[in-house]
């Protein structure tokens, strides 16, 4: 079987190699299929493409669409997208939109709990126009000795309840996925285990996202432990949805595990690249 790897990160969003570098990479690690899927960005697919061509590897080209469900934030995963398509372009453009007002709001907050310099600090990491993450503000935070690793971030920083969250409207989940159909990809939900919701919150995302036209779900990923993996596993085939693998790889020394390090599916599921 091909050694695929479904999701990563260019400079492009916050990604710290180039396009150029993730793909060589990738090759240099025997991964076979490889989805470049930047945040709410296509702007890495072209030069990826053109690298994956002198490689001999397979680019899929994708983007990591940020969507808002309920109160959650969640990610979409579009796969083999055809990144001339207007309403795709438009919409990632839309879910930019608002990234440096939201990012300034970031600053603001942690001003407040102490932490001056936070949107200056963060800037110095952006790699790419108009897309600044709260992985930049992460970076500053570890730089700056106000936490140790990026994990870390995460926990203490930056998400609900803690210092430095600011609400955000995303796209909405129906809409992600008609932008991405109208590409030609495939949508599938990234990391499903990341996202605070109980069981019954779980199965209510999973039916939506398929009764909305979702294609698959992320069952193998970093963000998951061995027994999520298999409750995903359970859930893609009880939900007739498609399942997919994926290092989210973001760069060496920040992503502990490597591009094409994924063990294999869990039977009973079908990959998303079935028909591919
Ligand atoms: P944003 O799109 O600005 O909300 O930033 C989200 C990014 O933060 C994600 O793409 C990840 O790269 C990073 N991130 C979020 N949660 C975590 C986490 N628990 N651990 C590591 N990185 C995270
Ligand atoms: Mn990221
Ligand atoms: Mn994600
Ligand atoms: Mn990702």
């Amino acid at each position: 079987m091909a050694r695929y790897d479904l999701h990563s990160h260019s400079t492009c969003s916050d990604g710290l190699l180039t396009p150029a570098a993730l793909v060589r990479r990738a090759a240099e690690r025997s991964v076979e299929v490889l989805a470049l899927t930047d945040h709410n960005e296509i702007c890495g697919l072209g030069e990826a493409r053109e690298v994956a061509r002198e490689e001999g590897i397979r680019l899929v080209e994708g983007a990591e669409l940020s969507v808002s469900w309920r109160d959650h934030t969640l990610h979409v995963l579009a796969l083999g997208i055809d990144c001339s398509c207007r309403a795709l372009v438009e919409g990632l453009g839309a879910i930019r939109d608002g990234r440096n007002r939201r990012a300034r709001l970031i600053g603001d907050a942690l001003a407040t709990a102490g932490i001056p310099g936070a949107y200056e600090g963060a800037l110095q990491f952006v790699t790419s126009e108009n897309l600044i993450s709260r992985t930049h503000f992460a970076r500053f935070l570890v730089k700056a000795g106000h936490v140790r690793e990026m994990k870390e971030v995460f926990r203490r920083y930056l998400v609900p309840g803690k210092p430095g969250h600011v609400p955000h409207a995303w796209a909405g989940l129906s809409q992600a996925i008609e932008w991405i159909h109208a590409a030609g990809g495939q949508a599938v939900l990234a990391h499903p285990g990341r996202y605070k919701v109980n069981a019954t919150g779980m199965r209510e995302l999973l039916g939506e996202f398929r009764d909305e036209g979702g294609d698959g779900i992320e069952v193998l990923s970093p963000s998951h432990t061995t027994a999520q993996t298999a409750v995903f596993a359970r859930h893609a085939r009880i939900f007739g949805l498609l399942a997919s693998s994926g290092s989210d790889y973001h760069g060496p020394g920040e992503s502990w595990v490597d591009l094409g390090d994924m063990p294999h599916l869990p039977a009973g599921v079908t990959p998303v690249w079935q028909r591919w």
